[in-house]
């Protein structure tokens, strides 16, 4: 088993020579890494922290922000091996087909590549996130006796489930750095450096391709590589300030000749309390409050808005979730019971729950990661982020609430209370999912996206991007499997290339 080597120990001006370098040690980069395992490809990792949090490197993340309340740049990714897993939840779906579709109601929709092209990768990526057997789809047509799920009237919304991850001999997520560490010594045609920043990507003269790495430590040391292909995988905002602030051949950037870099960024919003959920009768089976261990795997389910039905009412992606018990004011005591008896229905055992949930959003060109004047200790410029929230948006969930409501009237079940009608009220307490997408997507056209269908930097031969910074639009799930199962395909990409 070969130790990972700590770049504060490499000489001064040393120049390495591998055939991949992956920058980040995030799931994505890990996963990459564990690909290639094996293959003739020499591979080099460069993670810029350690195996565990430090202050000092954790200080390279801080920011700016303006707009939208948000998450501290700081405090919503982790920068040690392992990433922004080191505190994720472990919440694992995989996207629909609908997600990939250019859709006529959202500007800015439509993937270079469809669902398909993760199908063949999502099985090896639910094993990597250690997130059980894949039940998704068979979980939907469980029994009503063996899984009881809320009655719904027919309509667009409907019951489906999250599995959650679940690292071995731990109650905690898989945290791919601790969990894999191990599994990443023992693949012997990979060096992994560890508190190494890659601070510079330098493109060649003609802009064609990079040939070379510059990597810098905070002890002080600095050396470099010369790759023959590069993976960027250190997270989207990151991914963005690495591309702008390698600016001394391409004045803008690399990959940025059609000023795309850094733009559409986007996260879920996650609004708190966002209605209540009145059941007449008061049943309601554990897992929509809490995860339950079934099947083999941890599972919790939520509401959500059908493919058919975001199709049909040009609707944007949303997953309602049930969180508490509650208890109903006077004013809502008397709306039940006079919903009930309008519906000949008893409501002696009505129960009420608060909703959550996480809702997508339309890609915002101005919604974006720029570099900042102010610098890290490594002399990199530090970036800002300009955040944007459009009411429209949360219409579209609004309206999925509603469709919600209407099902449980339909099936004489229930009914919903929603508390959110002015922009203020949803943005009180707002929260967000510190899912960091978009800043160098996916798209066929240079004009209009930072990379290709094979996650090329558009006119950089030998630059590729992983992560969900290569998402155009976003879905309402959580990323981690499809940024897993992106990364796997990517892997294969190059390893064809390279052989
Ligand atoms: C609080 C929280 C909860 C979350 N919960 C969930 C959840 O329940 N489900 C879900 O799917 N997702 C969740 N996420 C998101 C999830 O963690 C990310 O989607 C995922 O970690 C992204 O993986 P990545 O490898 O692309 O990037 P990251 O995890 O960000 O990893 C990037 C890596 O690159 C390294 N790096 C950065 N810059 C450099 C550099 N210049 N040189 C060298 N290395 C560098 C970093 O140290 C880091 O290790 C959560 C995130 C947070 C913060």
């Amino acid at each position: 088993m070969s130790a990972f080597i700590d770049a504060r120990t490499v000489p001064d001006g040393t120049v390495l020579e591998p055939d991949l370098a992956i920058v980040g040690g995030g799931p994505a980069g890990i996963s990459i890494a564990l690909a290639l395992a094996n293959t003739p490809l020499r591979v080099v990792l460069l993670e810029s922290g350690d195996m565990s949090f430090d202050p000092a490197t954790q200080a390279l993340y801080s920011g700016n922000k303006t707009g939208v309340k948000y998450l501290g740049l700081e405090a919503s990714r982790m920068r040690f091996l392992g990433g922004s897993t080191n505190i994720w939840g472990g919440w694992s779906r995989p996207m629909d087909k609908i997600d990939f579709e250019e859709r006529s109601w959202m500007p800015h929709s439509g993937w270079p590549f469809g669902l398909e092209a993760l199908q063949p990768h999502y099985a090896r990526a639910q094993t990597l996130c250690e997130a059980g057997p894949w039940l998704y789809e068979q979980a939907e047509h469980w029994s009503q006796s063996e899984m009881p799920t809320v009655p719904l009237g027919a309509g667009g919304v409907a019951t489906r489930w999250f599995q959650f991850s679940k690292m071995r001999g731990s109650l905690l997520p898989t945290h791919f750095g601790e969990r894999y560490a191990d599994d990443l010594k023992k693949v012997r045609n990979l060096t992994t450096y560890l508190h190494a920043n890659v601070t510079r990507l330098g493109l060649a003269f003609n802009g064609g391709q990079i040939e070379r790495l510059d990597v810098a430590t905070l002890s002080g040391r600095h050396f470099a590589l010369k790759p023959k292909a590069v993976i960027l995988a250190a997270g989207a905002v990151e991914i963005a300030r690495l591309l702008l602030a390698s600016n001394d051949v391409a004045p803008a950037g690399v990959g940025n000749a059609n000023d795309v870099v850094g733009r559409y960024f986007a996260d879920h919003p996650i609004p708190r309390d966002i209605g209540t959920l009145i059941l007449f009768d008061g049943k309601l089976a554990p897992y929509y409050l809490n995860t339950q261990t079934t099947h083999g795997a941890i599972l919790r389910a939520g509401l959500f808005p059908s493919e058919g039905y975001r199709r049909s009412k040009a609707m944007l992606d949303s997953s309602i979730t049930i969180e508490s018990k509650t208890l109903l004011d006077a004013l809502g005591k008397t709306t039940v019971a006079t919903t009930a008896a309008a519906l000949g229905v008893d409501a002696g055992k009505a129960t009420a729950f608060t909703l959550g949930g996480g809702c997508e959003v339309t890609p915002d060109p101005d919604c974006r990661i720029t570099l900042d004047s102010a610098r890290d200790a490594l002399g990199m410029p530090r970036v800002k982020l300009q955040m944007k929230l459009s009411d429209s948006d949360l219409a579209h969930f609004r309206a999925t609430l509603k469709e919600l409501g209407r099902q449980l009237l339909a099936a004489r079940a229930g009914m919903i209370r929603l508390n959110m009608k002015e922009r203020g009220q949803w943005l009180t307490g707002l929260d967000w999912g510190n899912h960091h997408m978009g800043t160098a997507r996916a798209h066929v056209d240079p004009k209009k996206g930072v990379v290709d269908a094979n996650l090329q930097v558009h006119g950089v031969a030998n630059l590729f991007v992983a992560g969900s910074a290569v998402y155009p639009t976003y879905g309402a799930v959580n990323p981690t499997l499809s940024i897993v199962a992106m990364a796997l395909r990517l892997a294969d990409h190059v390893k064809g290339l390279l052989k």
